[in-house]
């Protein structure tokens, strides 16, 4: 984003008052060689599930254009995008000319580190909440490295408890509590003004090796797979009455925020299970 290309008069020269007080803390971090950045908001998935109305993904996208934020991907959309989404994206037409389609919610996010779940509903396995706030807090501290994903539901039924299974936490806007769902287009708009908000405030780089970096959706989905398969043969999760035993070990896992690194260990420990129960 430009902020983080901005130049502050003010650090420069004591003579010149800074018109910008905001940004001082990062002009103060560059002239003394602390390495800083803002948020990189291309890292950043506005996720649309099922969508049923094209104007709402045309506001959607003009929401996201105005707080600088690029990428949408549609899974599964249940409309056509064309003049009516246009019209209503107000000019903010490449947001919709690049938009990417999936077939399902796991494809969306496969590549991403983070993934979050806009949600109004209070579910049975409750997931773990974050505010608007906290989740732009969130995505800030991750760094620059992790591809993050906020994912929105469908206008009339939200997300099925299966989509929000693939998601480390959940988001909810507080309302009015008699009218608390928001059109999606206008959540769209309020998380993206979170983070837009945030992104002015400069925060130390660090770089993480790969294996460091938080896990991938995909990679975390292998070991989902991996630790169900094992836990079977195990005869620890019984296959005809599982209960809620995968569902609470996926809150548990997308809780932690799993690195690479620590994906592979768990994995290595199934593997040895494996090995040990076939020799
Ligand atoms: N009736 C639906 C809500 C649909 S609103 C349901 O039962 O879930 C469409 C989408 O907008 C939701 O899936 C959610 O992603 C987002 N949304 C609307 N209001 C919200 C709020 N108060 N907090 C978080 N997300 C919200």
């Amino acid at each position: 984003m430009s902020l983080s290309g901005g130049v502050n008069k003010g650090a420069q020269s004591s003579k010149q008052p800074s018109t910008k007080p905001e940004l001082d803390t990062l002009a103060v971090c560059r002239a003394y060689g602390y390495p800083s950045r803002t948020m990189d908001l291309a890292n950043i998935d506005i996720v649309m599930v099922g969508t049923t109305h094209p104007g709402n993904i045309g506001a959607a996208a003009r929401a996201m254009h105005n707080m600088s934020v690029s990428s949408l991907v549609l899974v599964d959309p249940k409309c056509p995008i064309g003049e009516i989404a246009y019209a209503r994206a107000s000019g903010a037409n490449a947001i919709l000319d690049n938009r990417r389609t999936t077939a399902n919610l796991q494809e969306a996010v496969g590549e991403c580190g983070l993934v979050i779940a806009s949600s109004t509903r209070v579910r049975s396995l409750p997931w773990p909440e974050m505010t608007p706030q906290q989740t732009a807090e969130r995505i800030r501290d991750l760094g620059t490295q992790t591809r993050v994903a906020l994912v929105f539901g469908r206008e009339h039924s939200g997300l099925t408890n299966a989509e929000l299974q693939l998601c480390n936490y959940m988001v909810n806007i507080p309302a009015n509590p008699e009218f608390s769902s928001l059109n999606l287009a206008a959540a769209i708009q309020v998380l993206c003004y979170e983070i837009y908000k945030i992104n002015a405030d400069p925060v130390e780089d660090r770089q993480l090796s790969s294996q460091e970096c938080a896990a991938t959706s995909h990679a975390i989905e292998g070991y989902f797979q991996h630790l169900e398969q094992v836990l079977t043969s195990t005869q620890f999760l019984d296959s005809e009455n599982p209960g809620l035993l995968m569902q609470r070990l996926r809150r548990l896992y997308q809780r932690l925020e799993l690195t690479q690194s620590e994906v592979n260990i768990l994995r290595g420990i199934l593997s040895s299970v494996e090995k040990y129960k076939s020799g």
